[in-house]
């Protein structure tokens, strides 16, 4: 019969045939037009942008054109079980090699890739460099059989960010030594000095830059005062996500186990991650994490890099992150799938405190310092801010936009306040502490003197004969603490030592003269309910799909249900097999036949053959 599709090695026709997807995605029909015809090429493109297609379908086009492997470079082994299961899933041989695999099936992979049957070999870069790998590449290159090099996560090549890897050093090589074959480095890291570095480190100066917008129009951005933080977080995991997988970022070791174990007597399904617990609970966490549906993870940094999960439906953090990068890469994880998600953050006085005593009490070079303080006060600047908190992100990485209408500020815009002359009072009475008892004092007991609420402290230092003792009776204590949290964000005001005491800044001598005018937030009133979000909210996302109504809710549970013994089966996450997304589609639609089906977004051509048939059979069983 000649209805059976010839592989094609056009690019859309792969993404059609293969994918499922209907169109490419922002700049990957350019990139992969450069790649396959052997161009190299940069590839700036945030988290979920759709990176991993911008490899995969010139691998795919150049093997079918008789170059050979892609060999595709990464430090996260322990993702590479996924992704090259992932590819198996969509029809293409791929394989990996690492330290994972024992001697046998260490040399048949080895096998594979000499017959030239691989379409894509994962590698981490010190394997890749070892002389037995290279002999094989030589190998391979003599025959005209090594197609590609793609390198992940090519960030890790540059000392600036902390996710440097020695090993990605040595990647120069592959240029030396197989000059002829293209290379394209991909990262979702976007600043100048680590672009810099990977140009300069892994001689890519005659690659085609490509940086696509940073923006994450899915992500819904909220920074929230903290008040009772954990009752707050319980609180937005219990009126908008329900039930979703999602990140809870904390700076500690301690507090992670703490709210982890806090969360699970609350009836939420929550796992502790950091570097201190066992490599063995570590990998069973993380593994859970991505396979089951629902958990939320409670991490430090650690956990984070390479977790490609898509329908990660938040990111909330309980502590302020180092910087703006870091902000962002984290809130990054959430809705790489696309859909809608919520990047939450509860800030408050002694975040800021704490971060500033970390850097001021660090080994680093004074030089260096002064930089990480300027990174803290450009996030310090976003978490006070009252515009949109997308325009700011953005800027941040140089990128020109628009109120987004889809974060906390455009959808609820908060009131301000002209709070000079609260100011003026507060630094007023942290100068007369200074001046008359020759001691600083800590924020709760400012407050009290500000508003004349007599205490023992207040009568032990005589503090109500000072004049300012109850100039600020006028304003509630909540607002008080709002004001010295921007004080101390500006940087007009500082706290120093174990116990916080409270020191002005030279430049709060200007708010005191009465050159500055500032205007503040109001503290938060009761936050406005938001309830869920809605699937693809957000101007520029997708609009949102249907709900499902009952009977294509029953629907998607039963796909869901199949799907999940689908995946135990093949020992991958359910995501693999299929995402929410094209289940949803499934329910909804209810194609009748397998032409309907395959016009489904993620059904590609294999998936169809393998699936298609019990697929149908599931909705008709549920009708
Ligand atoms: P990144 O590596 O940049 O974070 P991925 O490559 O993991 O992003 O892609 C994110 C998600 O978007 C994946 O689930 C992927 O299947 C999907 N995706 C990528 N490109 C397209 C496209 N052109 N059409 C539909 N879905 C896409
Ligand atoms: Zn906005």
């Amino acid at each position: 019969m000649s209805a059976v599709p010839q592989p094609s090695a056009d690019p859309a026709a792969i993404l059609h045939q293969v994918y499922g997807y209907a169109a490419f995605r922002g700049p990957q029909q350019a990139i992969v037009e450069h790649v396959a015809a052997g161009g190299d090429a940069l590839v700036l493109m945030p988290t979920g942008g759709g990176k991993s297609l911008c490899y995969q379908v010139p691998a795919i086009q150049r093997h079918r054109a008789g170059h050979g492997v892609t060999v595709v470079v990464s430090p996260l082994i322990a993702l590479m079980h996924d992704q090259v299961g992932a590819l198996e899933e969509l029809g293409v041989h791929a394989a990996f090699l690492n330290s994972t695999l024992d001697g046998d099936e260490a040399r048949r992979v080895e096998r594979e890739l000499l017959a030239g049957r691989l379409v894509m070999l994962y590698a981490a870069p010190e394997r890749l460099l070892t002389p037995r790998f290279l002999a094989m590449l030589d190998s391979l290159h003599e025959r005209g059989r090594l197609s590609l090099f793609a390198i992940d996560e090519a960030h890790c090549v540059s000392q600036w960010g902390h996710d440097f890897r020695e090993d990605y050093l040595g990647l120069s090589a592959l240029h030396e030594r197989y000059a002829d074959v293209p290379r394209l480095a991909l990262t979702a890291t976007a600043d100048a000095h680590t672009r810099a570095d990977m140009v300069e480190r892994l001689a890519l100066r005659e690659a085609r830059l490509f940086i696509s917008s940073f923006d994450r129009p899915n992500i819904r951005y909220t920074i929230v005062e903290k008040d009772e933080p954990k009752q707050q977080l319980l609180r937005f995991l219990r009126d908008e996500h329900e039930g979703d997988a999602g990140i809870v970022y904390c700076q500690s070791r301690k507090k992670v186990e703490e709210i982890a174990a806090w969360l699970s007597a609350q009836g939420v399904a929550a796992l502790p991650y950091h570097a201190g617990l066992d490599a063995d609970v570590r990998r069973r966490h993380q593994d859970r994490f991505l396979r089951e549906d629902g958990l939320v993870m409670v991490a430090t940094i650690a956990f984070g890099m390479g977790i490609d999960k898509p329908d990660v439906r938040f990111v909330a953090h309980l502590d302020l992150p180092k910087n703006i990068e870091g902000y962002y890469q984290e809130t990054g994880r959430a809705g790489r799938d696309g859909e809608s998600a919520d990047a939450w953050m509860a800030y408050g006085l002694a975040d800021v405190v704490n971060q500033r005593r970390m850097i001021d009490e660090g080994e680093a070079e004074e030089e260096f310092k002064r930089l990480q303080r300027a990174k803290l006060d450009a996030l310090l600047a976003l978490a006070e801010a009252h515009d949109c908190r997308r325009v700011r992100l953005l800027a941040y990485f140089g990128e020109a936009s628009e109120p987004c209408g889809n974060c906390d500020n455009c959808l609820h815009p908060p009131a301000t306040w002209d709070a000079t002359e609260a100011a003026r009072k507060l630094l007023s009475c942290i100068y007369r502490f200074r001046q008359v008892t020759g001691l600083s004092f800590g924020a709760g007991h400012l407050i009290d003197v500000l508003r004349g609420k007599m205490t023992d402290k207040v009568r032990q230092f005589g503090h109500d004969q000072l004049s300012t003792w109850g100039i600020g009776a006028d304003l509630p204590e909540a607002q008080w603490r709002s004001v010295l949290r921007q004080l101390v964000a500006l940087g007009h005001v500082r706290s120093e030592g174990e116990f916080n005491t409270l020191v002005l800044t030279d430049s709060a001598r200007d708010v005191l003269r009465g050159g500055v005018a500032l205007q503040f937030k109001l503290p938060n009133e009761a936050p406005p309910r938001r309830g869920r979000v809605a699937r693809g909210a957000g101007k520029a996302a997708k609009p949102p799909p249907l709900p499902l109504d009952d009977a294509a809710h029953a629907r998607f549970d039963a796909l869901k249900a199949w799907r999940g013994e689908v995946a135990r089966e093949h020992n991958l996450p359910a995501y693999i097999v299929f995402h929410d997304a094209a289940l949803a589609e499934m329910a909804r639609e209810q194609p009748g036949s397998l032409a309907a089906l395959g016009a489904i977004s993620g059904v590609g051509a294999k998936k169809l053959e393998a699936y298609g048939e019990q697929i149908l059979r599931v909705l008709a069983d549920t009708a």
